[in-house]
C-alpha cells in the first residue's frame, strides 16, 4: 500500500516537470510490475520489514515450499481469499495444476470443503471433514484446514489445506463388513433349518419315528456344513495373521502331490474320475510350508473334482522349472468357467453358483485360502478356462 500512494505521489511530481511523458511511461511499468507481483511474493514481502528480515523470510516460506513439496500428501497454502499460494506436487497429480493466485474454486468444486476453508479464515479454528470423489476413480479423503501462525501477528495470513487419502482404508472397512455379514448369512441358513428341524421334531413329528430319522440326517448335514464354514473361517484368520512371515522349509512337491491324490481316492472314485499325475522323476523342491501346500492342492484338486466331474479325467502336471518357473498345472475337462467370473473367483464366498457350490459341499472359502497362501509363499494362482471344454488352475513357483 505505502508503495502505491509513493508511486501516485510520482506522478504528480512527474506530471509538474519537464520530461514528463518519459517519466509517466516509467511510472506505469513500475506500477504495473508492483499490482503483477504474485500474490505469494507479496504475502513473503508483508511480513517483513527491513531487507535483513525480508531475506529471512523469503528464507523461510521457500524453505516451507520445499518441505510442502517433498510431502506425499495434496497440501495447498491459501491465502485470507481463497486464492492458491503455493500447491505442492501432489496437489497437482491429484487436483491438476492451478496458477498462483487462482481462487481454490477453480479446481476444488465442493461447497463442503469451500464453506470449511471460509470459516477457518474468518474463526482461526482448525477444521476437517470427509470427502469423497466418485470420478474420475472412487476415492475418500480427509481435508484438513489449518491457519498458519505468524509469530508477532493475531490473524493468520496463511492456511494449510491437505487432503489425507483414505481410499484405502475405507475400502478395507467395506470389506471387512462385507465379510462379517457373509459370514453371519452363511451361517445363519443352516442354523435356521437346524432349528426348523428340532422345533419339528418337538411338535408335529414328536410321534413319527421315520420323519424323525430323515430330519436328524439332514440335521447333521447341516450342522458339518457349519463346521467346515467355521474351520475354513479359522484358516482363513490364522494365514492373515502369519500372512508377513514367509514360510522357510523345503518341500519336495512329487510326493505331496502324490500324497494329495491318494487323500481325494474316495471322492474322485465316488464321482468316477480318473486322477492322472504328470511327474517328473526327480525331487522339485521348493521353499514353502508343507501343510499348506497340501491344503493348496487339495482345494485345488477337489475342485476340479466337484466342479469337472462331467469330464471324467483330471491331469495334474508338474514342471521342474530348469531356469523356468517351477509349476503345478490342474486341467479338468468339466463345463470350464465364464470368463467374466474368472477374476473374482479368489474373493471369499465368491461362486459362480451358490447352488451348485452348496450341493457340492462348497463354503465359498476354498479359493481364497489358496490365494493367502500362495501370497505368503510369493507364488501366484492363474485360472484359465474355455466354457464347455474346461479349466486349468496354475500354481507358479
Ligand atoms: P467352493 O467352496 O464353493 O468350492 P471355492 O473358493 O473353492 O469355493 O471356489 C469358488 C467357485 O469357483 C466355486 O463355487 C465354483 O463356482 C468355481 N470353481 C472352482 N473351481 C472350478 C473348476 N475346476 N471348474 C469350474 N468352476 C470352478
Amino acid at each position: 500500500m505505502p508503495l502505491l500512494v509513493l508511486s501516485c505521489f510520482a506522478l504528480l511530481v512527474a506530471l509538474i516537470s519537464p520530461g514528463w511523458p518519459i517519466v509517466v511511461i516509467l511510472w506505469f511499468a513500475a506500477t504495473v510490475a508492483l499490482v503483477a507481483t504474485p500474490v505469494g511474493r507479496r504475502i513473503d514481502e508483508a511480513k517483513g520489514n527491513s531487507a535483513e528480515e525480508r531475506r529471512a523470510h523469503a528464507g523461510d516460506v521457500r524453505g516451507v515450499r520445499a518441505a510442502l513439496s517433498a510431502i506425499d500428501m495434496p497440501l495447498f497454502l491459501l491465502d485470507r481469499d481463497l486464492a492458491v499460494v503455493f500447491q505442492n506436487e501432489a496437489a497437482l497429480k491429484a487436483f491438476g495444476e492451478l496458477t498462483e493466485g487462482a481462487h481454490l474454486s477453480a479446481r476444488i468444486r465442493s461447497p463442503g470443503i469451500l464453506d470449511m476453508a471460509r470459516d477457518t479464515v474468518t474463526s482461526g479454528k482448525v477444521n476437517q471433514t470427509e470427502h469423497f470423489e466418485r470420478l474420475p476413480s472412487e476415492r475418500s479423503f480427509i481435508v484438513c484446514v489449518k491457519p498458519l501462525p505468524v509469530p508477532g501477528e493475531a490473524r493468520a495470513g496463511l492456511f494449510l489445506l491437505s487432503f489425507r487419502d483414505v481410499s484405502e482404508l475405507r475400502r478395507l472397512d467395506r470389506m471387512r463388513s462385507d465379510f462379517v455379514a457373509n459370514a453371519s448369512h452363511e451361517l445363519r441358513t443352516p442354523l435356521a433349518s437346524l432349528r426348523g428341524f428340532i422345533e419339528t421334531i418337538q411338535g408335529p413329528a414328536k410321534d413319527d419315528p421315520k420323519a424323525q430319522q430323515r430330519f436328524l440326517g439332514i440335521m447333521l448335514e447341516q450342522a458339518t456344513r457349519m463346521s467346515r464354514l467355521i474351520d475354513d473361517l479359522l484358516s482363513l484368520s490364522r494365514l492373515e495373521l502369519k500372512s508377513h512371515i514367509a514360510p522357510d522349509a523345503k518341500v519336495d512337491l512329487v510326493p505331496l502331490l502324490g500324497h494329495v491324490t491318494d487323500g481325494l481316492k474316495p471322492l474322485s472314485e465316488e464321482l468316477g474320475i480318473d486322477i492322472v499325475l504328470h511327474m517328473p522323476d526327480k525331487p522339485v523342491e521348493v521353499i514353502g510350508d508343507r501343510d499348506e501346500l497340501v491344503q493348496v492342492f487339495e482345494n485345488l484338486i477337489e475342485n476340479a473334482c466337484k466342479y469337472g466331474q462331467e469330464g471324467k479325467r483330471i491331469d495334474v502336471y508338474l514342471s521342474e522349472g530348469g531356469g523356468k518357473p517351477i509349476e503345478v498345472n490342474v486341467v479338468d475337462y468339466g463345463p470350464g468357467i465364464p470368463a467374466e467370473h474368472v477374476p473374482r473367483l479368489t474373493e471369499r464366498f465368491y461362486r459362480v453358483s451358490v447352488e451348485d457350490s452348496r450341493s457340492k459341499k462348497g463354503t465359498g472359502l476354498g479359493l481364497a485360502i489358496v490365494k493367502h497362501i500362495l501370497t505368503r509363499h510369493r507364488a501366484r494362482l492363474l485360472v484359465s478356462s474355455e466354457v464347455g471344454k474346461g479349466a486349468k488352475f496354475t500354481v507358479r513357483f
